[in-house]
């Protein structure tokens, strides 16, 4: 049993956290607060190969381990968890069409992929079905050659960008159980009838767009069908999700390490009653629980990654992983916002947008309450 990263993946975390230092720390705060689009991160992230993350090498991937992967969003969601939702869909997407995909669908779309020439997301939830995945309505009919999809899709990140856009539809709906009946199609950019329409206001998770988009009566080649035979599409999503996880528990680390680093640094610099307010043990409490949380999301995520990477089971692992880490990082951007003192509510401090961030990591990719429920599920079946 090894704790520390390999001397590869030191490298590899390096190299992300100069990126972030030099290209996503500077300009965070004020791109954040004008709702900008980050095109020149995108492009930093596209020269340092990071869209393909799960992209096999023979693709023109990095492919990189799972621990790796974690690592990457640790490091980007310190700097500005909004673009680390750029790559998250994106990369379970990746991952899931190399590990679904038929040859001729890897080998038309992964190698654009992995350049960031392309980009992805999915498309699960529904105007009324998030949780409860099974009850999706949005429905795929077979005609000839193509499948004619109608429905609405609620929150997709990064909709305007994707093309192709996986979405999981009903292609039978008699089927028992529904899971069974389900399917995923990519559907292009430009195909009639596929619609984005409006960007949902958010409290954080800026930088990146999260849209409705809607189906009328498109028409998506049946080459296009995710693995090319139907019903498949619900346990290629799930255990996509695992992924997916991966990189909400390495963002939540990322954006607690944020908070704490900030909070330390302000707790040397403020002065009350006439000491640094760091000397004041209330203030040391918090930050020794800060920093001992966020080590064991750290450990616990990478545990987790790494069972994956040696293909074991980890739909419970993830699961924990993705549960504790986000709420660390809910606690820790409060305590740090304590910890700041008035200035910690104000928009010339980082803070406050870390404590905007940090809910989303407890309802994406499984509400933690779903995901206790999973757990618990798996104590009463290994028990
Ligand atoms: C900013 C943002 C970006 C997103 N990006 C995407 C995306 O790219 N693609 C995508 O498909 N979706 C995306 N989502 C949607 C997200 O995955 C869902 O919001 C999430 O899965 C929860 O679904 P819901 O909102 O429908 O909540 P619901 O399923 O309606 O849940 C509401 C509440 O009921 C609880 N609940 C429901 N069922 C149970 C149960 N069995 N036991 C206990 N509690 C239960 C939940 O825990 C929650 O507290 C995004 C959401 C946001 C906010």
């Amino acid at each position: 049993m090894d704790f520390e990263p390999s001397e590869e993946q030191q490298i590899f975390r390096k190299t992300l956290r100069d990126f972030v230092r030099d290209q996503i720390a500077p300009v965070a705060r004020e791109w954040e607060q004008a709702g900008r689009y980050p095109t020149e991160i995108v492009e930093g992230m596209k020269a340092l190969g990071l869209f393909g993350l799960t992209v096999p090498e023979a693709y023109g991937g990095l492919a990189v381990d799972l621990v790796s992967y974690t690592i990457a969003f640790e490091e980007i969601a310190r700097g500005w968890m909004g673009i680390a939702g750029i790559l998250g869909s994106h990369s379970l997407s990746c991952w899931m069409l190399a590990h679904y995909g038929t040859e001729a669908q890897r080998r038309r779309w992964l190698p654009d992929l992995a350049t960031g020439r392309l980009r992805t997301g999915i498309a699960l939830t529904e105007p009324g079905a998030g949780s409860d995945l099974q009850a999706i309505t949005t429905r795929a009919v077979r005609d000839g050659d193509a499948y004619v999809l109608t429905g609405t899709k609620m929150w997709i990140t990064n909709a305007r960008h994707a093309d192709p856009l996986p979405v999981l539809c009903v292609t039978d709906p008699t089927a028992t159980p529904r899971y069974r009946g389900l399917s995923v199609l990519m559907v292009e950019a430009g195909t009639p009838g596929f619609t984005v329409g409006r960007d949902l206001g958010k409290l954080g998770y800026k930088g990146t767009e999260s849209c409705e988009v809607s189906f009328e009566g498109a028409r998506v080649p049946a080459a296009n069908l995710l693995g090319g035979t139907e019903g498949h599409g619900f346990k290629q999503v799930v255990s996509a999700l695992e992924i997916g996880r991966l990189n909400i528990a390495g963002r939540s680390i990322g954006v607690a390490q944020a908070a704490c680093d900030a909070a330390l640094r302000y707790s040397r610099e403020r002065h009350a009653f006439g000491q640094p307010i760091g000397e004041f043990q209330a203030v040391q409490l918090k930050l020794a629980d800060m920093a001992t949380q966020i080590q064991a999301a750290r450990l616990l995520a990478w545990w987790a990654a790494a069972r994956k990477d040696r293909g074991e089971r980890t739909d419970t692992e993830t699961a924990m992983a993705k549960l504790f880490a986000s709420e660390v990082a809910l606690r820790a951007t409060l305590d740090s916002m304590r910890i700041h003192g008035g200035y910690g509510y104000s928009t010339e401090f980082e803070v406050e947008r870390l404590y905007r961030d940090a809910p989303l990591m407890a309802i994406g990719e499984g509400t933690n309450d779903i995901l206790r429920v999973l757990i618990a599920r798996a104590l009463a079946r290994d028990a």
